[in-house]
């Protein structure tokens, strides 16, 4: 199931604390959100879940968490000062700005008007004046990607993990992008988070490594709950290419407002290292890079047997946050009818995305002895470090229960007066609805299940 569109996403997202609109109070800034008690819990384990699987269950991955504010010399040579650009085109009636490529004809989306101007470059990068003085001399970019910092700590994390090729460096953290037109909610916005793997391979084992990242991005959106019927292959043509790309694949999926890009996986070539080298001359590189005399390490690996240095090649799979967030937020979204007439609102997440992976709630608010054993099952749930385990003290489990289903907690747990005489919690699931009993000793093993951890 999905959502019918995106304003039901929306209104969850709102109503339910995962997302506001960021500056609300003041009435906005286009292009910037918050992420309320459940956002920030659903986007703590998307990370979580990624880095697992590229960090911890990988033997060939090192984890990196460079700095945001970047030195100039690093986006000049990696060519985003001079390419990082969209193309602009301002509406002369009603003034408005537009992506050119993004027009499905030359005329205005706002008023209609066929007077655009000429598409001319603009470059996303935001800039800030580094120090007290600003004279225009001391400003740094804040990263329009995370991925350059990896390069450039190439050589440290080598000399200090004495790894060889093929191997990655992976790394999460904000990206910012001056977006022309960011829209369709956290889509397209101009601060976000990209969870990057940069993979090092030998020339000539490119391609292979390529297909195998592709094949292996895909599987891991499908553990997060994305089905593989709605992810679509897109190979970029070459003249829609980024200027380091022989390759790339976006993985795309099919949004609420239509198919577009959530991952690109890129086959970068020598590029990128090529254009960070000291003793570029010397080393055969095959890309098309500019001379850098400011460069002071030589980010190359050593043959062991022929001494011969080389440039490694790199594949990149680099994934949005936020983009990761609506599609799974959009696949788990359903609204069902109950019994032919009632209808609930589920998200069935998977259990490690769920913000809040169990709520116990007390039969009786008031009832002291019911809510100290909640109070203590909630307690001990929480000590086995799984995530947020909710005490729901609403005295409503009609209500909690329909919340809970809202925001994805995969059960609920009721305390009730047969708990204070027998031991007996009510475990009730998300998916099936299905109540069944169990003693209080067992909901720790019953929480592990759920999660995959039993
Ligand atoms: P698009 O063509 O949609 O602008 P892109 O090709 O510029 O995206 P990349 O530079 O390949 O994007 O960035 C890698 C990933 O970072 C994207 O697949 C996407 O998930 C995420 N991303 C890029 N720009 C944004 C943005 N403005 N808002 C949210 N996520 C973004």
């Amino acid at each position: 199931m999905a959502a019918k569109n995106m304003e039901e996403l929306v209104s969850l997202c709102k109503r339910r604390g995962f997302i506001f609109q960021s500056g609300e109070l003041y009435g906005g800034l286009q292009g910037l959100y918050d992420f309320g008690p459940l956002g920030v819990e659903l986007k703590n384990n998307l990370k979580k879940a990624w880095w697992s699987s590229m960090v911890y269950e990988r033997d060939d991955v090192e984890g990196l968490d460079a700095s945001i504010l970047t030195k100039p010399a690093v986006l000049q040579h990696s060519g985003h000062e001079d390419t990082f650009t969209d193309p602009l085109v301002d509406c002369k009636s009603c003034k408005s700005r537009w992506r050119a490529d993004r027009l499905d004809s030359m005329s205005c989306p706002k008023c209609g008007s066929k007077e655009l101007t000429k598409p001319r470059p603009f470059n996303l990068m935001f800039k800030t004046n580094l120090g007290p003085v600003d004279d225009g001399s001391s400003f740094a970019y804040l990263r329009p990607e995370t991925a350059q910092q990896i390069f450039t700590n190439f050589k440290n994390v080598v000399d200090s993990t004495s790894r060889s090729i093929p191997f990655g460096i992976a790394q999460v953290g904000k990206a910012f992008r001056n977006e022309v037109t960011p829209r369709n909610f956290i889509f397209r916005v101009r601060e976000f988070e990209q969870m990057e793997l940069e993979f090092f391979v030998h020339k000539g084992s490119d391609e292979k490594w390529h297909e195998y990242w592709v094949e292996k991005r895909l599987c891991w959106w499908e553990q997060q709950g994305v089905s593989r019927s709605k992810l679509k292959e897109f190979v970029v043509p070459s003249e829609d290419l980024s200027h380091y790309s022989k390759k790339t694949i976006d993985i795309m999926y099919e949004f609420p407002h239509g198919l577009e890009e959530l991952e690109g996986v890129a086959n970068r070539t020598d590029f990128d290292l090529g254009s960070h080298t000291k003793n570029q001359d010397s080393l055969n590189i095959d890309a098309t890079i500019k001379e850098n005399t400011d460069s002071v390490s030589r980010l190359a690996t050593q043959d062991a047997e022929t001494k011969e240095w080389s440039v490694p090649y790199v594949i990149e799979p680099s994934a949005g946050v936020e983009r990761g967030m609506l599609a799974i937020l959009n696949e788990a979204y359903s609204v069902e009818k109950i019994d032919g007439k009632k209808e609930r609102t589920v998200l069935s997440l998977k259990p490690h995305l769920s913000p809040i992976k169990a709520a116990v709630i007390p039969l009786k608010r008031n009832n002291k002895d019911i809510v100290r054993v909640a109070k203590e099952v909630k307690e001990g749930l929480q000590r086995l470090g799984l995530g947020r385990v909710l005490l729901e003290n609403t005295g409503n489990i009609g209500k909690s229960y329909r919340k809970h289903d809202e925001v994805g907690t995969p059960i609920c747990i009721t305390i009730d007066f047969e708990t204070l005489e027998n031991k007996t919690i009510t475990v009730r699931d998300r998916d099936t609805m299905a109540q069944t009993k169990a003693s209080v000793s067992e909901a720790p093993e019953i929480l592990k299940n759920i999660l995959g951890q039993g």
